[in-house]
């Protein structure tokens, strides 16, 4: 049994990661931190071989030294912080926990993500649209900042600004429009659930400690 503490456990996806490991046959939900909840992180650490954050992006890198200083391995899901300072505190730690992040966790918006530099070598001039709901804390959505990574490393021209759309009645959504001569191509994923999630979030619980870098970002690279 892979023993699971989640950070963030009351917030929208925490509730969704805690139903999630609850009906995973291999996993244990051995705590479940979050200030709601009156339990702080630091003190439900060592009953955990994987933690799982979705908090916010000022307690996200906070949480995940703290995971790596213990060495337990970590997942986490929250965006808009600074992903090069973890990178560097994941790389410089001693032995211990691995530290897997990924902006996003649906297969359909990773697959969006792999084929938009597919078509980016053709139809390089491109922009991005991304939809949230309007409790959503980061702009642009860390999904949309990997997608132009990815673009740009592609040799895409990703148009400025990424378009931040929120609003009540949305969850996750992503348009990516290409421009040519004499045609446009649109490629679009929706999040409609946070269910939408959980498959990716399992699948790394399962793979954190086994995880060849200690720093990984990018649910592509365990598929
Ligand atoms: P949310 O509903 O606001 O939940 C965040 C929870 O974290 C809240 O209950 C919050 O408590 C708690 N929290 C704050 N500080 C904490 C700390 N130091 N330790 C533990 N818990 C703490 O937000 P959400 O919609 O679930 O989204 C969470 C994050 O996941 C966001 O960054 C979002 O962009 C990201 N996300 C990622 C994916 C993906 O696939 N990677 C998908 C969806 C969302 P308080 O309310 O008391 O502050």
């Amino acid at each position: 049994m892979i023993r699971v503490v989640v950070s963030g456990a009351a917030g929208r996806m925490g509730q969704a990661v805690c139903e999630a490991v609850d009906g995973a046959g291999d996993m244990e939900l051995a705590a479940k931190a979050d200030p709601t909840l009156g339990v702080e992180l630091a003190d439900v650490l060592g009953a955990a071989d994987v933690v799982v954050d979705f908090t916010t992006p000022d307690a996200a890198l906070p949480n995940l030294r703290a995971c790596l200083g213990a060495g337990v391995h970590a997942v986490a899901g929250t965006t808009g912080f600074d992903l090069e300072a973890l990178r560097e505190a994941a790389v410089s730690a001693g032995a211990g926990g691995n530290c897997f992040v990924a902006p996003n966790f649906a297969i359909g918006a990773v697959l969006l993500m792999e084929v938009s530099q597919t078509i980016a070598r053709h139809m390089p001039e491109c922009e991005i649209v991304e939809l949230h709901h309007d409790r959503k804390l980061d702009a642009p959505s860390g999904t949309a900042k990997r997608t132009a990574e990815l673009i740009d490393a592609a040799g895409g021209n990703v148009h400025e600004p990424i378009h931040s759309i929120r609003l009540p009645g949305l969850v996750a959504h992503q348009e990516v429009i290409f421009g040519g001569e004499g045609q446009t191509l649109s490629i679009r994923h929706d999040s409609i659930d946070r269910r939408s999630f959980m498959p990716g979030v399992l699948l790394a619980v399962r793979k954190a400690a086994s995880l060849p870098d200690r720093f990984t970002v990018g649910l592509e690279k365990l598929l």
